[in-house]
């Protein structure tokens, strides 16, 4: 049955294309998985797979220029350690990464030259990936590489890219050097450069599956995908946390650990007393997950901090205090409101059983059709 579904998958994948891949030592089983948790992870039918595996294997494929600025480096981390699906294989081995200073060999004046022939050569058609906020007091004198200022760097760069994706709350909102009392003046990349085409990717740090989903999909539509009021792309942050959550059925039936190891917490019941802050957050953390699925904090025994809102080290703090005002909290005191809460839950996790069989399930290519959200 199985070796039936992969075929079924490959059939929709040039043999060409699946060969080429063997011969950069990627077989086949793992290039169907990538593009079917590709194709999942944004949402779009199945049937786009052939499609999506084409624009990887195309060889106009943009430049990208990442750039490093207040942050802790926790989002190249993040992508570059994931394995899930072969990311950095496939994604940076093809794509044509010109400059990034955490992970090129060249240094110093070479960087520099790298980075503004790549600027000079494919201006208006390269990506800029931006990690780590914008200090714009005095100056900008607070970050400053090869001399000039982030702010100038960020306004050049992105303000001449094809698009532009802030990974990280720092880059989306100004993140944690933001924070009040804001010593450096931190902004956010589109704060920075108003006029740039610019995609936000919140998440402390990012989650690698995400960017990997938004470079494949301008590569396979010319276009990042569609976003909401935040910049964020729907298919990643289209829902609450707390909607998707595996202790969601204890929050509806009122068991909630009251501590940190607690007969409660150690049953996995809900984390809404212990300062959870999924009924407030927007993110498919507990669909896609981290370190190639393998948990998220909630299902570590962490309640969320929000940290894909804007602000969120000033909003969603103090972390271990309860969300004031959450509907549906308290819930057995209303037998109706149970049966509601369970309802709409058991209706959302049918909506992401998709991505996250994809996801984990990588065998499963091809049996799943996801219904495309926009
Ligand atoms: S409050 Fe937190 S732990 Fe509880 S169901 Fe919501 S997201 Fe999950």
């Amino acid at each position: 049955m199985e070796q039936q579904k992969q075929r079924v998958s490959e059939g929709m994948v040039s043999e060409n294309i699946l060969k080429r891949w063997e011969t950069r030592g990627v077989s086949r089983r793992d290039f169907m998985k990538f593009c079917s948790a590709m194709t999942a992870t944004l949402a779009l039918p199945m049937t786009m797979m052939s499609r999506v595996a084409e624009a990887i294997e195309a060889d106009n494929r943009p430049p990208v220029i990442w750039m490093e600025f207040q942050g802790c480096t926790g989002d190249s981390e993040a992508f570059l350690r994931s394995n899930q699906p072969t990311a950095a294989q496939i994604i940076l081995d093809y794509l044509s990464v010109d400059y990034h200073e955490t992970i090129m060999a060249a240094a110093g004046h070479q960087a520099e030259a790298a980075k503004m022939a790549t600027f000079e050569k494919y201006k208006g058609k390269y990506i800029a990936i931006v990690e780590g906020s914008i200090p714009a007091a005095e100056g900008g004198i607070y970050c400053t590489v090869a001399g000039n200022s982030a702010l100038n760097i960020a306004r050049e760069i992105c303000g001449n890219a094809a698009a532009t994706i802030a990974v990280g709350s720092c880059a989306s909102f100004g993140g944690i050097p933001a924070a009040a009392p804001n010593p450096t003046g931190a902004i956010s990349v589109s704060q920075a450069v108003p006029g740039a085409t610019v995609m936000n990717l919140p998440g402390c740090p990012l989650n690698a599956t995400n960017l990997t989903a938004a470079i494949v999909h301008f590569l396979t539509f010319g276009k990042l995908p569609a976003t909401d009021s935040l910049g964020r792309p729907k298919f990643a942050y289209g829902k609450r946390i707390h909607d998707n959550c595996e202790r969601r059925a204890h929050f509806d039936a009122g068991q909630y650990a009251e501590g940190f190891g607690d007969a409660g917490h150690r049953q996995g019941w809900c984390l809404y007393k212990l300062g959870c802050k999924g009924p407030e957050t927007f993110h498919n953390c507990p669909t896609v997950r981290y370190n190639e699925g393998t948990s998220w904090p909630v299902q570590a025994g962490h309640g969320c901090i929000g940290c894909s809102e804007p602000q969120f080290w000033d909003t969603m703090s103090p972390f271990y205090n309860r969300l004031p005002n959450v509907p549906g909290f308290g819930v057995e005191a209303s037998a109706d409101k149970i049966g509601l809460g369970i309802a709409a839950a058991t209706a959302v996790a049918f909506g992401a059983h998709g991505v996250a069989s994809a996801l984990r399930k990588g065998d499963d290519v091809g049996s799943e059709q996801v219904k495309k959200e926009d």
